[in-house]
């Protein structure tokens, strides 16, 4: 199979997903996950459609991404993976959005050096719900406190919410897990008005996205179904 069948594969699922579940394609981004990809897979992918990437390392994504965003501007790359403080520099001037902003220190770092941004940075908190590995924001509260860091740092362009469902068969698990995020989105709509800064719920990928279409991801990220054959 080529990246190129992979992906329509994939593109007939989630209509299929989107159909059962009365949601229009357009409302969700197919992301590629292209962590330990080389660039020529990700060429492929682009020329299959995909124009988001995620990567997990702020030196690979650079290395990698550096040549071809200059020669294709409409490529968009989010750093999917846990920053650590001495990479906020560099995460925060190259990448469009950072999807896994999971501690405090991190929104303080990161808006630190987003002014030298032409762009406001966009920013997508990650909340723990479930997932083996305990990355995200613990809890509601830890997440309220950090959006008013966030709300507060001019440099920061608040988009969402992303998640990690537990690693499993069961569906009862990873549907819940979606539906804290889903929940968390509500809150956070009605406190921390405009709506729109958490229109982004990133959840979803390749062992569990079409649960995730059907509770309401915007965002998915698939790295094994795309690039794995
Ligand atoms: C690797 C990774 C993915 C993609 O996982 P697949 O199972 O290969 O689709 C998605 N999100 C995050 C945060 C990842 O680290």
């Amino acid at each position: 199979m080529s990246i190129a069948e992979n992906i329509a594969k994939i593109e007939e699922k989630i209509q299929k997903a989107c159909a059962f579940t009365g949601r229009k394609r357009n409302e969700i981004t197919l992301m590629g996950v292209s962590k330990f990809v080389p660039l020529c897979m990700v060429e492929e992918a682009l020329r299959a459609g995909i124009s988001c990437f995620g990567e997990s390392r702020v030196k690979e994504g650079i290395n990698k991404f550096e040549l071809l965003r200059n020669s294709v501007p409409e490529v968009r790359l989010h750093l999917i993976g846990s920053l650590q403080r001495n990479k906020a520099k560099n995460a925060a001037l190259f990448f469009d959005c950072i999807q896994s902003v999971d501690r405090e220190q991190i929104i303080a770092e990161l808006a630190r050096f987003a002014g030298q941004r032409e762009k406001p940075l966009e920013i997508l908190l990650e909340l723990h719900t479930g997932e083996e590995t305990k990355r995200g924001f613990a809890d509601f509260d830890d997440l309220f406190r950090a959006v008013e860091m966030l709300m507060n740092a001019g440099t920061l362009k608040p988009r969402g919410l992303m998640t990690m469902a537990p690693f499993t068969e069961d569906k009862n698990l990873i549907r819940s897990s979606f539906r804290q995020l889903v929940k968390a989105q509500n809150e956070l709509e009605k406190r921390f008005p405009p709506a729109e800064n958490w229109n982004c719920l990133s959840m979803g990928m390749s062992n569990d996205f079409e649960t995730a279409i059907e509770e309401g991801s915007s965002m998915l990220r698939i790295g094994s179904l795309i690039f794995k054959e």
